[in-house]
């Protein structure tokens, strides 16, 4: 997944947790109001069973005030209810509920008033019973006045329970309505005795009424809807509380995988997820204080692609990064687990191989590494061959510190480099190579100028067209007695350390325009001379004025000599660089840029300079035409020294094969030993004449 897609993730997320969070604050606040509510109801439950109570149970020790007050109550918690339903917490069928309660609360409390009136009455009966039954008991016999109080008293008992058995009453007034000599108290108590019972039966039956009772109905169902509703919140808020749960932990986990991730990141290399540099330069460090000397030993290996910008520039970055890619897995087959393969730049990678001493072997895995793109690469349809420069360094034999063996693994990949890629070299063999053979060269050079060892070859330039020397490159030989013949790949840097060249310049070039003049005459297709120009020399102050002497002295045409400088020489200060092949170019001097492909000159840099050659430099060709990335590279030069009017050079032409194909490109003038391997003097006359 990539970061982006965790990062919109966990907005999402982080959204969803807010409103479920929204949501439980809400429920919360509901869940809330319906337990208030819910306890209202209930409040309304215990008032109504109350009325009931009062109803049935409350008949002569009346206080009003009591029922009156819960009335009061009840009103205000219907109330509540019904008011703090405007924010529309529950569904509709709340209100309906809520006015259900009202109705059957009104039909209850008319009861109540109906009961307490009745009540009233009856009280009112009892009282004036009690009073005829004192004034007979004054006034009668003792049966009258026994019977009289016993049907007052049973009365009495009747109208506060109601299952009292009525028949002693009737009898008794029955008996006391037989006796026949009734005076008028009598008869007023037995007319209202009959009255009153009849009174008390019709309140007992008002009252049996009311146990088919409405309100405490609706008042259930009302305790029932928001039981259910209450519970239906708690179902809904037990999964959004599970979901908001998950969310958290998964917002956790992802922020805990992108760190992760962050830290992979910062730890490895996207691309080729191999070890990135702080990675390995970290396990160096750790190796280096941790591995025993005795025993074992750490190979530091820098691995460099030779020309890989070239393949960048020419087929892309996506070829290239898939180019990388392949590199990486190939090297991977055949290393040990234990040994730690890392990309440390473009196109850097490094191994780091710890092994115990009997089994170390660093030029063994070198070579393999080194043998494995003999094979060329396929890599989206193109064929690529890919050479690599190795640097070793190793602990303890080098050195036991991470910092200086990363920087000697440096320098022998550059010395693998300069002396000619695809090669590996060690540190140790860097530091011998200088100590004697350089110092020997040094040595031997002091003097070797004045002792004559030098002389010039010439190697001729063609046209690939018509198969002719069109021109000659001075190339300088030193034979030393005690040393041989040193390459000047060797010897020309030290003569440049020394400040040799300047001299040992001005040497090659008298001699290449004397001779040149002689070749002149064997060669009607001869037109120029290329003389190669160190940056030594090219920088030193009075290098114009001194070759224009000796073209002076010599005689030669100036536009004849071509003047060679390589393209990194030239990148190195281009402001300089660009200022001296003016006055060059005024002089009438012609410019060939040399090793061309080598030196990431950008292209638009080109342009500005006062050229007229581009020779491409050797390795490009060596390579063509199975190679499709230098194929490409040396068809864009040409092309481009076409469109920009330079002469175009392949330099290291070897066989048939490359100079057809360099002919297919359109290229024009060819050098190489497919032609001519570079010639003494008298071999290259002998050469011109043959022609
Ligand atoms: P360069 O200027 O790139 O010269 C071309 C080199 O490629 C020469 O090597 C030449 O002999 C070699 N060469 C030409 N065709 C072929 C071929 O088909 N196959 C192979 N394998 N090699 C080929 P050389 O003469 O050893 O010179 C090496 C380098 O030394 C030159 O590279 C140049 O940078 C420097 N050098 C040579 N002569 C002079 C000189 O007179 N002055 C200065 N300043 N540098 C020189
Ligand atoms: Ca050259
Ligand atoms: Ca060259």
């Amino acid at each position: 997944m990539r970061f982006s897609n965790i990062n919109n993730l966990l907005w999402i997320l982080s959204f969803f947790v807010l409103s479920l969070f929204g949501y439980m604050v809400y429920s919360n606040y509901s869940l809330d109001k319906a337990a208030r509510y819910h306890n209202s109801v209930h409040s309304l439950e215990l008032y109504s069973k109350e009325f009931d109570n009062f109803l049935l149970t409350q008949n002569k020790f009346i206080n009003y005030d009591i029922i009156n007050k819960k009335i009061e109550k009840f009103e205000n918690n219907l109330e509540f209810l019904s008011s703090q339903n405007s924010i529309k917490l529950f569904p509709a069928k709340y209100a309906q509920l809520i006015k259900n309660i009202k109705k059957s609360f009104n039909d209850k409390e008319e009861i109540i008033e109906h009961f307490k009136s009745n009540n009233a009455q009856l009280l009112y009966s009892m009282h004036y019973l009690f009073d005829l039954t004192k004034v007979i008991s004054k006034e009668s016999n003792t049966t009258i006045a026994k019977n009289v109080k016993n049907v007052e008293l049973n009365l009495l008992k009747f109208y506060i329970n109601p299952t009292t058995d009525t028949r002693n009453i009737t009898d008794k007034i029955a008996f006391l309505e037989n006796l026949k000599q009734h005076n008028e108290t009598l008869k007023y108590f037995l007319v209202h005795s009959k009255l009153t019972l009849h009174k008390i039966i019709q309140f007992h039956i008002m009252k049996t009424k009311q146990k088919e009772n409405k309100l405490q109905k609706n008042i259930l169902a009302l305790d029932a809807f928001l039981t259910n509703y209450y519970e239906q919140n708690i179902y809904v808020i037990k999964i959004v509380i599970f979901f908001f749960v998950v969310t958290v932990i998964s917002i956790i986990l992802l922020l805990i995988f992108t760190n992760k991730k962050v830290e992979y990141m910062a730890y490895h290399d996207s691309l080729t997820k191999l070890a990135n540099r702080t990675n390995i330069e970290l396990y160096l460090q750790e190796r280096i204080e941790k591995f025993n000397q005795e025993t074992s030993k750490i190979a530091v290996l820098f691995i460099d692609l030779d020309r890989f910008k070239n393949i960048n520039d020419t087929l892309g970055h996506h070829i290239g990064d898939a180019l990388l890619q392949e590199v990486a897995s190939r090297i991977q087959t055949i290393l040990d687990p234990t040994d730690i393969l890392a990309r440390v730049g473009g196109d850097e990678f490094m191994i780091i191989s710890e092994k115990r001493i009997n089994l170390f072997s660093p030029d063994k895995l070198s070579q393999n590494i080194l043998e494995l793109f003999i094979q060329p690469l396929k890599v989206q349809g193109h064929t690529l061959s890919v050479t690599m420069s190795i640097g070793v360094s190793i602990a303890p034999d080098d050195e036991i510190d991470a910092a200086a063996l990363l920087k000697f693994a440096d320098i022998a990949m550059y010395e693998a480099k300069e002396s000619g890629k695809n090669r590996y070299r060690f540190y140790k063999e860097r530091l011998s190579i200088l100590a004697n053979d350089r110092l020997e060269i040094e040595q031997s050079l002091i003097h070797s100028l004045h002792n004559g060892e030098f002389f010039m070859m010439y190697q001729p330039k063609y046209d690939i067209k018509t198969q002719k020397t069109i021109g000659l490159e001075a190339l300088v030989r030193w034979q030393n007695p005690k040393l041989g013949f040193v390459s000047p790949d060797k010897f020309i840097p030290v003569t440049e350390e020394m400040g040799l060249i300047i001299e040992l310049g001005l040497f090659i070039f008298r001699q290449a325009c004397q001779d040149f003049i002689e070749f002149e005459k064997h060669s009607p297709h001869l037109k120029s001379i290329s003389i190669n120009v160190s940056a030594i020399q090219f920088y030193e102050e009075n290098f114009i004025e001194k070759i224009s002497k000796i073209i002076e002295e010599t005689g030669i045409s100036i536009s004849k000599i071509k003047i060679e400088i390589t393209e990194t020489h030239i990148m190195k200060n281009i402001e300089h660089s660009m200022e001296i092949l003016q006055k060059l170019k005024t002089k009438g001097f012609e410019i060939s840029i040399d090793d061309f492909g080598t030196g990431h000159s950008s292209l638009s840099y080109l342009k500005l300079f006062p050229i007229n050659e581009l020779k491409v430099d050797k390795s490009f060709i060596d390579d063509i035409p199975q190679d499709g990335s230098s194929v490409a590279i040396v068809d864009t030069v040409i092309t481009l020294s076409k469109h920009m009017g330079y002469v175009n050079v392949a330099e290291g032409i070897e066989t048939k094969e490359q100079n057809d194909f360099l002919l297919s490109l359109g290229c024009e003038v060819g050098q190489g030993y497919y032609f001519s391997k570079p010639l003494k003097a008298n071999d290259l006359i002998a050469f011109l004449d043959k022609e």
